[in-house]
């Protein structure tokens, strides 16, 4: 590619609105340009960086198996109420109404559409497991899009969807996605960890989240400094007490209920400063759960339960909504808390006797507060870490990082196949819900991550694997003949080795070119002007490290890898 015929707007100036470097960096070297809040132009140079992370995925995501496809971005709103997410998604999920009165949505991800293709087509176990991915566009009304294609509010993502039939199928799709996304992060260039994302007490770990190291991630993770544990700090493992010491609760007939507290005065009176109470505390009646406070992601909230719990299947009810369908009755509904469902005979049994709240008349019990009524002993299955924790795993040192979540890896289950009625017959005959994982990249965060990661003073330094073009050819003087036919020579050279160059023939002083090959961050600089004409030498110089080495065109055309 000519500079002189390609679009590529750099500026000198930094833009004030940018806050971080790949932010900054992004617009100078003209990758993108703004639209609106979140939402972004990708200029060619950008284009090419972003197909470069998508080459490496698609590659990487073949090679496990998966199979392509392009789901539409605007959704109907009738899946989303299956699963019942159109209510509970929240204001990132963009609704709105075609001219028909349908209500629609811009998918922000993508379970219930693929979910609603494998139950129309696929019907039984010979036709499983399956894979399926897609790149493409997502949008998500972030409440702070910032940080430009960190976080957008219309961005590429690369999500698969995996179906299994059991438990243990999915759990080896979800490890294959595991090696997949590892690949994809190392083939990138990037120094990363693969860190929990779920407090994986029983049966493995069910999330792993992919973080760049870079210090302006907003995810501070764990990791310790002796073994392999690494956690999201959000879901970062802290032994659980060796023994909860539960005890009675209040006969309930003589719960007095003077008034509200909030959360806060809760804490304080289970002597745990709120500043730690960073997720979820399970308050205990006859070591039993009876209520439960949660601040965070429902769906991840209750497969930590579940697992935490030791219970078949727990269900988060909405703030003050009573669960009927079974006629269990709902576990106490706290201040900001949500009701607790725990779905397993004989702890059911005993849960009529001890909670509070439920959903038959007259039976639930207003304005009770754990903590003040309960005389049941909290415990945070999650709290603050500090760097004085020792690690959960091995009992090594423990480091507290920022990184940049890239990637997301999560089983799910048969809580989407359940809902939508996505069954199969398997082998004995019996239908079966599928067992479903899913699997996400922010395809466009990772240009801005391996920014983040890899620039100097004077621009980005591209891990080759990502770079547009792996060399720049500066055509100092394209006035020159002599020089000027150096260069498009090594340029016509390089091209038929299969080597991307960009050559840049502008009519501009060295000096600019020089500092726009920086910023553009190129791994290879070759440079010809004067010191050609003098001794029929090219100067090599690698972004990185700023090696030089002064070449003839024949040895450049050998020795350029
Ligand atoms: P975050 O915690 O940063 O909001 P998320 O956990 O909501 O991300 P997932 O639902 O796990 O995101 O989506 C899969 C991947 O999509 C993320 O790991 C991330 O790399 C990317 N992603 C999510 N939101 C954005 C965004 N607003 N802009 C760019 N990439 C995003
Ligand atoms: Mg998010
Ligand atoms: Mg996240
Ligand atoms: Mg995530």
């Amino acid at each position: 590619m000519r500079y002189s015929q390609l679009f590529l707007p750099t500026l000198k100036e930094t833009p004030a609105e940018a806050e971080v470097v790949s932010h900054r960096l992004m617009l100078r070297a003209g990758f993108i340009r703004k639209l609106s809040a979140g939402v972004y132009t990708y200029l060619p140079y950008g284009l090419a960086a972003l197909r470069r992370v998508e080459q490496i995925v698609r590659e990487e995501m073949n090679r496990a198996g998966a199979q392509e496809l392009l789901m539409p971005m605007v959704q109907p709103a009738d899946l989303w109420k299956e699963t019942g997410r159109y209510d509970k998604y929240g204001p990132e999920l963009l609704r709105f109404v075609d001219r028909h009165e349908r209500e629609s949505c811009l998918g922000p991800t993508h379970e219930e559409v693929i979910t609603d293709i494998v139950r129309r087509e696929l019907h039984s176990y010979r036709d499983l497991p399956v894979n399926f991915y897609q790149i493409q566009s997502k949008f998500r009304d972030e409440i702070r899009p910032r940080f430009g294609l960190m976080r957008g509010r219309e961005f590429v993502m690369k999500d698969a969807y995996s179906f299994d039939v059991s438990d243990e199928q999915a759990e080896a799709s979800y490890m294959k996605m595991f090696e997949a996304y590892r690949r994809i992060f190392t083939r990138c260039g990037l120094n990363f960890r693969a860190v929990q994302a779920d407090s994986g007490a029983i049966g493995g770990n069910f999330s792993h989240e992919f973080m760049v190291l870079a210090k302006t991630g907003e995810d501070t993770i764990v990791v310790c400094t002796a073994c392999e544990y690494a956690a999201n700090m959000e879901k970062a493992e802290v032994r659980m007490p060796a023994t909860i010491e539960v005890e009675p609760m209040l006969d309930t007939e003589k719960v007095e209920t003077p008034g509200k507290r909030k959360v806060e005065s809760v804490c304080e009176s289970l002597g745990i400063p709120p500043s730690r109470l960073i997720k979820t505390m399970i308050y205990l009646a006859d070591g039993l759960p009876v209520a439960v406070l949660v601040r965070g992601d429902r769906e991840v909230e209750e497969v930590k339960l579940k697992n935490l719990l030791q219970v078949a299947d727990v269900e988060l009810a909405d703030d003050k909504q009573a669960f009927d369908a079974t006629g269990v009755p709902t576990g106490y509904i706290g201040p900001v808390g949500l009701g607790l469902r725990v779905v397993a005979d004989q702890e059911v049994a005993l849960m009529r006797n001890a909670v509070t709240g439920a959903n038959q008349k007259n039976y639930h019990l207003k304005n009770v507060n754990p903590g003040r009524d309960f005389q049941a002993e909290a415990f945070t299955d999650l709290r603050q870490i500090t760097t004085d924790d020792p690690c959960p795993v091995c009992g090594g040192c423990l480091e507290l990082t920022e990184g940049i979540e890239v990637g997301h890896i999560f089983k799910l289950g048969t809580s989407y196949s359940e809902k939508m009625q996505a069954m199969f017959q398997d082998s004995d005959g019996s239908e079966k819900p599928f067992v479903m994982g899913c699997y996400g990249i922010g395809v466009s965060r990772v240009v801005a991550a391996a920014i983040e990661q890899n620039h100097d003073d004077n621009g980005i330094i591209f891990p080759v694997p990502l770079a547009p073009f792996k060399a720049i050819i500066l055509d100092l003087d394209p006035r020159d003949e002599r020089i000027d036919g150096a260069a498009q020579d090594l340029y016509r050279g390089l091209t038929a080795k299969g080597i991307e160059v960009l050559l840049d023939d502008r009519d501009e002083r060295p000096g600019a070119k020089f500092k726009d090959a920086d910023l553009l961050g190129i791994p290879y600089r070759i440079t010809v002007g004067k010191k050609y004409l003098q001794d029929g030498f090219v100067e090599l110089r690698e972004r990185k490290g700023g090696e030089v080495e002064e070449l003839s065109p024949e040895q450049l055309l050998t020795v350029l890898p």
